[in-house]
Protein backbone atom coordinates (compact mmCIF):
# COMPACT_ATOMS: atom_id res chain seq x y z
CA UNK A 1 0.00 0.00 0.00
CA UNK A 2 1.32 3.15 -0.69
CA UNK A 3 1.46 5.12 2.49
CA UNK A 4 1.58 8.31 2.67
CA UNK A 5 2.11 11.06 5.29
CA UNK A 6 -0.89 13.83 6.59
CA UNK A 7 0.36 16.36 9.14
CA UNK A 8 -1.56 15.86 12.21
CA UNK A 9 -3.60 19.07 12.42
CA UNK A 10 -3.43 21.61 15.80
CA UNK A 11 -6.70 22.08 17.30
CA UNK A 12 -6.97 25.58 18.44
CA UNK A 13 -10.54 26.58 20.59
CA UNK A 14 -11.82 30.00 19.21
CA UNK A 15 -15.47 32.13 19.43
CA UNK A 16 -17.41 30.82 16.08
CA UNK A 17 -20.63 29.27 14.59
CA UNK A 18 -21.18 25.86 14.74
CA UNK A 19 -19.32 23.39 16.43
CA UNK A 20 -16.12 23.37 14.77
CA UNK A 21 -14.43 23.40 11.34
CA UNK A 22 -11.22 22.67 9.72
CA UNK A 23 -8.66 24.95 7.73
CA UNK A 24 -5.34 24.96 6.68
CA UNK A 25 -4.08 21.89 9.05
CA UNK A 26 -5.77 23.56 12.23
CA UNK A 27 -8.87 22.53 13.55
CA UNK A 28 -10.97 24.82 15.36
CA UNK A 29 -13.36 24.01 18.23
CA UNK A 30 -15.94 26.28 19.14
CA UNK A 31 -15.72 26.75 22.88
CA UNK A 32 -18.93 29.66 23.17
CA UNK A 33 -21.14 26.05 21.62
CA UNK A 34 -19.52 23.76 24.29
CA UNK A 35 -22.90 23.05 25.70
CA UNK A 36 -24.47 22.19 22.83
CA UNK A 37 -21.31 20.53 20.74
CA UNK A 38 -19.62 17.16 21.17
CA UNK A 39 -16.13 17.72 21.75
CA UNK A 40 -15.08 14.35 21.03
CA UNK A 41 -17.27 13.97 17.50
CA UNK A 42 -16.49 17.52 16.32
CA UNK A 43 -12.84 16.75 16.75
CA UNK A 44 -13.10 13.29 14.58
CA UNK A 45 -15.37 15.03 12.23
CA UNK A 46 -12.49 17.56 11.29
CA UNK A 47 -9.86 14.94 11.79
CA UNK A 48 -12.10 13.36 9.20
CA UNK A 49 -11.83 16.39 6.72
CA UNK A 50 -8.11 16.53 7.55
CA UNK A 51 -7.60 13.07 6.31
CA UNK A 52 -9.73 14.17 2.98
CA UNK A 53 -7.81 16.83 2.05
CA UNK A 54 -4.44 14.75 2.83
CA UNK A 55 -5.67 12.44 0.56
CA UNK A 56 -6.65 15.11 -2.41
CA UNK A 57 -10.39 14.79 -1.97
CA UNK A 58 -11.26 18.50 -3.43
CA UNK A 59 -14.81 19.99 -3.79
CA UNK A 60 -16.06 20.56 -7.36
CA UNK A 61 -19.63 20.71 -7.25
CA UNK A 62 -22.75 19.36 -4.22
CA UNK A 63 -21.96 15.79 -4.73
CA UNK A 64 -18.50 15.98 -3.47
CA UNK A 65 -19.64 18.40 -0.54
CA UNK A 66 -21.88 16.45 0.15
CA UNK A 67 -20.36 12.86 0.41
CA UNK A 68 -17.79 15.07 1.96
CA UNK A 69 -19.91 15.89 4.96
CA UNK A 70 -21.74 12.23 4.64
CA UNK A 71 -19.01 10.83 5.32
CA UNK A 72 -17.27 13.19 7.84
CA UNK A 73 -20.59 12.89 10.24
CA UNK A 74 -20.67 9.07 10.18
CA UNK A 75 -17.57 8.35 10.76
CA UNK A 76 -17.71 10.53 13.91
CA UNK A 77 -20.45 8.79 14.80
CA UNK A 78 -22.75 12.02 14.81
CA UNK A 79 -25.11 9.52 12.72
CA UNK A 80 -25.97 5.91 11.78
CA UNK A 81 -28.25 5.90 9.16
CA UNK A 82 -28.18 7.59 5.49
CA UNK A 83 -30.99 9.44 6.14
CA UNK A 84 -29.91 11.19 9.46
CA UNK A 85 -26.54 11.54 8.07
CA UNK A 86 -27.94 13.15 4.77
CA UNK A 87 -29.68 15.67 6.50
CA UNK A 88 -26.71 16.65 8.25
CA UNK A 89 -24.62 16.81 5.77
CA UNK A 90 -27.11 18.84 3.62
CA UNK A 91 -27.17 21.50 6.68
CA UNK A 92 -23.10 21.68 6.46
CA UNK A 93 -23.02 21.24 2.84
CA UNK A 94 -25.06 24.02 2.23
CA UNK A 95 -24.97 26.61 4.90
CA UNK A 96 -21.08 26.41 5.30
CA UNK A 97 -20.03 24.87 1.89
CA UNK A 98 -18.26 27.15 -0.28
CA UNK A 99 -19.39 29.05 -2.13
CA UNK A 100 -23.51 27.64 -2.75
CA UNK A 101 -23.11 24.41 -4.66
CA UNK A 102 -25.95 22.74 -3.38
CA UNK A 103 -29.61 24.33 -4.02
CA UNK A 104 -32.67 22.09 -2.64
CA UNK A 105 -32.89 21.02 -6.22
CA UNK A 106 -29.62 18.96 -6.46
CA UNK A 107 -29.82 18.07 -2.94
CA UNK A 108 -33.09 16.09 -3.73
CA UNK A 109 -31.67 14.65 -7.04
CA UNK A 110 -28.89 13.32 -5.47
CA UNK A 111 -30.18 11.75 -2.25
CA UNK A 112 -30.56 7.81 -4.66
CA UNK A 113 -27.20 8.36 -5.67
CA UNK A 114 -25.61 9.38 -2.68
CA UNK A 115 -27.67 6.43 -0.55
CA UNK A 116 -26.61 3.91 -3.23
CA UNK A 117 -22.68 5.30 -2.66
CA UNK A 118 -23.52 4.89 1.49
CA UNK A 119 -25.31 1.59 1.83
CA UNK A 120 -22.68 0.02 -0.51
CA UNK A 121 -19.72 1.93 1.25
CA UNK A 122 -20.70 1.79 4.68
CA UNK A 123 -18.30 -1.14 6.25
CA UNK A 124 -15.41 0.54 4.31
CA UNK A 125 -15.96 4.35 4.46
CA UNK A 126 -14.05 5.39 7.33
CA UNK A 127 -10.28 6.45 7.08
CA UNK A 128 -7.82 4.15 9.41
CA UNK A 129 -4.21 4.74 9.88
CA UNK A 130 -3.63 2.25 7.19
CA UNK A 131 -5.70 3.64 4.77
CA UNK A 132 -7.18 6.55 2.99
CA UNK A 133 -10.78 7.77 3.43
CA UNK A 134 -12.79 6.10 0.58
CA UNK A 135 -13.26 9.48 -2.08
CA UNK A 136 -16.34 9.93 -4.12
CA UNK A 137 -15.05 9.17 -7.31
CA UNK A 138 -15.97 10.65 -10.68
CA UNK A 139 -17.53 7.20 -11.44
CA UNK A 140 -20.05 7.92 -8.46
CA UNK A 141 -21.58 10.29 -10.27
CA UNK A 142 -22.90 8.34 -13.05
ZN1 LIG B 1 -17.86 18.95 7.94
Amino acid sequence: MNRKKCRVPKVVCTNCGGCGYWQAHVIYVCWNNRSICDLTRTVTHELVHASQVCFQWRYRDCADALAWELQAYFCSKACNTFHDCYLKAVRSACIFGPGSLCDPNKVAELYERMELWFEVNRGIMCPHPDKPPLVWSPQDRN
